[in-house]
């Protein structure tokens, strides 16, 4: 089946007791019991819900794995995964991650854990990683990065992880599964925040991890009900919504995007620009293989640093300023005073997060109305 045939369709059979074509939200807490232990395959909302439960099976569809686990947030999924992996574990991950996601290792680090940071786009630094030091338990990696657009070849670190013993995870969110199978590739664990491209209309708050394994999966629903991160049944409803029109919406996201990069990159106002759509981007060729387009988000250096990009956040009109990604409505966002503000200035600097850089959530409205407010804010 192709994807927008699996999007509409897979893991989602008509309701069996009423016929309801979408699942119904299952507002309960509690599951009646016929004898103690007896109980119709639910038993308490924090460990199943029946309307999670289809969003669950949908998700491991697409990510074509096992099976996946929904989590509150895209952070809440990412708690389970460093979780597992108590003091004395070891854990490398990408230098350019979601601020959150950088937080949330520093907690790894601080419970006993050691977390090295390192730039995975360079296969080279991957292999020092494994070459060096004790055993690694998780290469945790992002593809396309946040905010700086790398990339990471996902085949080649994979096997370096696989053949060093380590578990791969990787957060497929800038992508979406549309775009990039991680699982397909040899990946252990992906991580979505559905608040992002799944949700995709920025009415919610969720995330998820897929696994290729069914014995990962069963691990994993032991920390899910554990750490007690759950969405409520709403919210699975809205993702699930969201999720039919998936593809649909990435591919004009994407379509744009490639707009708004061709038309950033030719700006006399513009130093940089970074999608992985454009022939000069350090990672080009490997996001060609590995992506079926190159995504909705595009990052730009405005010439002049802060005053200068502070000029454009004040013109821009259908760009509105604010965090988050992924939804229908095209947003900008100042990584360096927003999103990232709480990674150390020093390594801000050194990877290039500056007070120029802007990062673009391009929605899907008309490509001709999103240049023409980045042409008069640009002006
Ligand atoms: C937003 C985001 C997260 C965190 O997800 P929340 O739903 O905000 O907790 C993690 N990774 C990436 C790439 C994100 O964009």
């Amino acid at each position: 089946m192709e994807w927008d045939t699996r999007l509409v369709h897979e893991g989602q059979t008509p309701d069996p007791l009423t016929g309801s074509v979408n699942p119904p939200v299952y507002l309960t807490s509690t599951y009646a019991q016929s004898a103690p232990g007896r109980a119709k395959g639910f038993v308490y909302s924090r460990t199943g819900n029946p309307t999670r439960a289809v969003l669950e099976r949908v998700l491991g569809k697409l990510e074509t794995g096992a099976g996946a686990l929904a989590f509150s947030s895209g952070l809440a999924a990412a708690a389970a995964l460093f979780m597992a992996h108590p003091s004395g574990s070891r854990i490398v991950a990408g230098d350019d991650l979601y601020a959150g996601t950088r937080r949330l290792l520093e907690v790894a680090r601080s419970h006993g854990a050691q977390v090295d940071l390192i730039d995975t786009s360079d296969l080279e630094n991957v292999r020092r990683a494994f070459a060096e030091g004790p055993r690694i338990d998780l290469l945790y990696l992002e593809t396309p990065t946040n905010p700086l657009l790398k990339i990471t070849d996902l085949r080649g670190a994979i096997e370096i992880a696989h053949a060093g013993r380590a578990a791969v995870a990787v957060d497929n969110t800038f992508a979406s599964p549309v775009l990039q199978r991680p699982l397909e590739l040899g990946a252990d664990i992906v991580l979505h925040s559905t608040t992002k491209y799944l949700g995709g209309h920025s009415d919610l708050i969720g995330g998820a991890l897929a696994f290729r394994r069914r014995a990962l999966l069963e691990k994993y629903r032991w920390y899910q009900n554990t750490g007690g991160g759950i969405p409520g049944p709403f919210d699975c409803f809205l993702v699930l919504r969201g999720i039919h029109t998936l593809g649909l919406r990435v591919r004009a996201h994407a379509a744009n995007a490639a707009r708004v990069a061709d038309f950033l990159n030719d700006h006399p106002r513009i130093a940089r620009t970074l999608y992985p759509g454009l022939s000069d981007h350090p990672g080009h060729s490997i996001a060609r293989r590995q992506m079926d387009a190159y995504g909705g988000m595009v990052s730009a250096e405005v010439k002049g640093g802060l005053p200068a990009a502070k000029r454009v956040l004040r013109r821009l009109r259908l760009f509105t300023l604010a965090e988050s990604l992924g939804g229908v409505e095209s947003l900008v966002n100042h990584p360096a005073l927003m999103t990232h503000r709480s990674v150390p200035e020093e390594v801000r600097t050194a990877q290039g997060i500056t007070g120029g850089l802007l990062r673009f959530s391009v929605g899907i409205e008309d490509a001709n109305d999103l240049l023409a407010d980045l042409r008069q804010a640009l002006a």
